[in-house]
């Protein structure tokens, strides 16, 4: 990854090799669709993997597989729309892995939302073609794509043959762990041709029986004039598994260049429009030029970039790194999302791994749309209440009350977690408990929550949080269990964040007793539900309480859990994870760094040498620790000393120094997680190196080959939390917004605007003086109370506060 702009990507050389992890990062996306940034040129093979998928747009699949069948929710492979490749006279057509490429260069601007290619290619009779390629999947029409294909002649005048293509024949075969399953999800419906210039292709998927028309259109220009070409069509041929083409041939000039611009239009029976095929055709066909296109597509990227452009100096690297990751998120959940139903995949719109699954991940993003963009929380939000009734069905058919939501949701909401999970390692496989994960719903709460408290939305909180909340609160109260012996409640049969730790080692029943911080987690949801019956209006709250059938004595019952929940605590103070943590074994770590290298995945090595992670201290990623991320340290205290418990800073020091000792950082959550913590314990060093592993973690793919399979949204937005908060000392959790800066040592300054309670605040800190700002025409608010290192202030709209920080670096 080169160039030193701060909105730029660029590679000067091809390389099969990386191609994948490349695809994944220069993905174009709007929300709607997304388009992975592969070569026109290719179709799916060991080096290149094409794909475009529809936000949303889900199938089912079962495969007989072990002895057992198994059925997984996928998110689907759309056809490949931006197909073209081309020859010289009777030359060989270009494919750029087999090609003699003279130069090269590949530039993702992430300000303006295009792809840039440039490469020349010489043939075998020594013809030469500078290829460029300009490619955007448009922010303002989420149903269109677009991509300007320009040749240029260097050495020779002669014919040209572009064939471009529709290609339905695709499968899911992006991640290599799910090959021997099932993956044809399309049936073909029709297909056809526009216009002459255009072609479409319908198809339905196999078991959610989602309809999707693709239309293209292609146009050749030269010298800024549309040249009248024939186009012949290559329909005929691939009609069974949905593949059409046209074939379109000009003669060309040495040195003039020639532009194909080949447009795309997407619409699915999703979209609630009449005829989708009609649709497509109407608006490709209706579309203009691409430079049209791409200056309201600019324009569109513009203003999101004035919403939520974070200005860093003093450091390109994390600049740059921050902006793409803002980029990314912005293409996977955007300002369109508010027009359709759908979540924020883990792995963005960009792969297939996690097969496109919302998983509790939402957690670590919330904050940068909650301060930005709340539209787009309120639309990820929905998402989860729409899927409400199948939530109060999955806790009932588990022998719950209230709402459980799935640890991996697709379209339904039912629990889309696969029953078996492949160790590559091994190349066996074995059962898959991940699903006991529960605290997937309580960071469901949480985000609820956090929406309310940073834009003091009611109304949003009466109309859809509130039902949400107290249904995930029952569901929270019936997981724990009062035992008369110790006079504590008890949770089991549960998972952690921490997924290498399924069961206690031998035992026969999934799950685990006392897992501390889904026990933590509970007590704050009964004691914010608690709240929360206070907030609302009477008539709301007597709606609500009808309706999920909440009842006096269950308000009684959540007092004692909120007193009585059980911890286990040894008398050095550590904090059990679970129940029987702390009398597991030690892991030798230092053999197994010197014989692995890479043993972030220690769960796939134990168990490919026929041990189990169960029987070590070995964490996947924080667990008892997220406590301490997800809560402040007063809020913690003040539950423990509720239940009976102490807490102090030291303990809690204590409780990071040794589970960090005991964690193989297997998801890249983990080091989010742990540069906060860090940050907050004032390991100042150690948070800086946790934060550089958080911004090479998808650019530099260090799960190695994972982000070829899709970004990693939760850590893309982890980097931006940890700027705004720990580092810009941004605090909007709890009743106050605090102000408590530190940054790094080499950022000379920081400058930023977020929206809060409605009131956009303009931030500035350089060096050691911070300058605060509420906008003049603030409608919301008189004024924003808030602590600037702990000193109260009323910031009044217009008015500019300035304060001197002290170690602001
Ligand atoms: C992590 C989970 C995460 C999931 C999706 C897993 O590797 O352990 O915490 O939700 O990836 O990102």
């Amino acid at each position: 990854m080169k160039t030193l702009s701060p909105w730029k990507i660029s590679y000067d050389f091809f390389d099969p090799q990386t191609e994948g992890l490349r695809e994944t990062l220069c993905t174009l996306g709007n929300g709607y669709f997304a388009t992975r940034g592969a070569a026109p040129e290719v179709q799916a093979s060991r080096y290149h993997y094409p794909g475009t998928y529809v936000a949303g747009l889900y199938n089912k699949l079962s495969t007989h597989l072990a002895g057992e069948t198994v059925t997984n929710e996928d998110l689907v492979n759309c056809p490949n729309w931006l197909f073209m490749t081309f020859r010289v006279n009777n030359g060989e057509w270009f494919y750029p892995s087999t090609a003699n490429i003279r130069s090269f260069l590949q530039i993702l601007d992430f300000h303006n939302g295009i792809l840039y290619r440039r490469c020349v290619f010489k043939n075998r009779k020594g013809e030469q073609t500078l290829i460029e390629s300009n490619r955007i999947v448009h922010m303002a029409e989420p149903h269109l794509g677009a991509m300007k294909y320009t040749l240029t002649p260097l050495n020779y005048s002669g014919l040209i043959t572009v064939n471009t293509i529709l290609d339905g024949s695709i499968i899911n075969s992006g991640v290599e762990r799910y090959r021997q399953l099932k993956s044809r999800h399309w049936k073909p419906i029709t297909l056809g041709t526009i216009n002459k210039n255009g072609m479409f292709l319908s198809m339905i998927t196999n078991q959610s029986r989602i309809e999707l028309t693709q239309a293209t259109t292609i146009k050749l220009f030269s010298k800024d004039k549309e040249l009248k070409v024939n186009i012949k069509n290559l329909i005929k041929e691939r009609k069974i598994v949905g593949i059409l083409g046209q074939q379109v041939k000009f003669f060309v000039n040495k040195k003039q260049a020639y532009h194909l611009e080949k447009t795309v239009a997407i619409y699915t029976s999703k979209d609630g429009v009449k005829d989708h095929i009609q649709e497509a055709c109407k608006k490709v066909h209706n579309s203009p030029r691409f430079d049209i296109l791409l200056r309201s597509h600019k324009r569109a990227w513009k203003k999101l970039w004035n919403r939520v452009d974070i200005q860093i100096e003093g450091d390109t690297f994390s600049q740059k790194v921050i902006r793409f990751h803002m980029f990314h998120l912005l293409q996977s959940a955007s300002l369109n999302n508010c027009e359709i139903d759908a979540g924020l995949p883990a792995r963005g719109w960009h792969g297939e791994a996690y097969r496109g699954h919302i998983f509790w991940d939402n957690l670590f993003s919330m904050p940068f749309f909650n301060l930005h963009l709340p539209e787009i929380s309120k639309s990820l939000l929905l998402y989860r209440y729409r899927r409400l009734p199948q939530a109060i069905k999955n806790a009932s058919q588990n022998g719950y009350q209230g709402a459980m939501f799935p640890w991996q949701s697709g379209s339904t909401g039912e629990e889309e977690t696969q029953t078996l999970h492949l160790n590559p390692l091994s190349g066996e496989w074995g059962p898959d408990y991940s699903c006991l994960q529960r605290h997937v719903s309580f960071a469901i709460f949480y985000n609820f929550y956090e929406y309310w408290n940073v834009t003091g939305d009611s109304i949003f909180l009466a109309k859809y949080g509130a039902e949400v909340m107290l249904s995930i609160a029952q569901f929270a109260a019936s997981l724990a269990k009062y035992d008369t012996n110790d006079k504590r409640y008890h949770t089991e049969g549960i998972m952690g964040p921490d997924e290498f730790h399924e069961m206690l080692p031998r035992s026969q029943k999934p799950g685990l007793r006392d897992n501390a911080y889904s026990n933590l987690f509970i007590v704050w949801i009964l004691l914010k539900s608690r709240k929360l019956l206070g907030i609302l209006a009477p008539e709301e709250r007597e709606r609500i309480v009808k309706k999920i059938k909440l009842k006096k004595e269950d308000i009684d019952h959540w007092n004692d859990i909120i007193k009585k929940m059980s911890l286990i605590i040894n008398k050095q103070g550590i904090i059990s994870q679970f129940e029987g943590y702390l009398a597991l074994k030690e892991l030798n770590w230092s053999y197994y760094k010197k014989k692995y290298r890479r043993i972030n995945r220690m769960d796939r090595i134990l168990k490919a040498e026929g041990k189990s992670p169960d029987e070590f201290k070995v964490a996947k990623q924080a667990d008892v620790l997220m406590i301490f991320f997800v809560f402040t340290f007063a809020e913690v205290r003040e539950m423990m000393t509720n239940m009976g418990y102490r807490l102090s800073l030291k303990m809690m020091r204590k409780n990071y120094d040794y589970y960090i000792k005991r964690t193989s950082h297997g998801s890249t959550l983990s080091m989010v997680v742990h540069c906060f913590l860090s940050q907050k314990i004032r390991k100042y060093k150690e948070a800086w190196s946790f934060f550089m592993e958080v911004l090479d973690s998808d650019i530099y793919d260090i799960q190695g080959g994972t982000t070829a399979e899709g970004i990693h949204t939760g850590v893309m937005s982890g980097s931006i939390d940890i700027v705004l908060t720990a580092f810009a000392g941004i605090n909007t959790r709890g009743k106050k917004l605090r102000i408590d800066p530190r940054l790094p040592k080499n950022w000379k300054s920081i400058k930023t605007h977020f929206i809060y309670r409605g009131n956009w605040i303009f931030y500035h800190l350089k060096g050691e003086k911070l300058t605060l700002a509420i906008e003049k025409k603030a409608r919301k608010t008189s004024f924003i109370p808030l602590k600037v290192r702990g000193k109260a202030y009323d910031l009044m709209p217009g008015q500019i506060l300035r304060v001197n920080i002290k170690n602001a670096k």
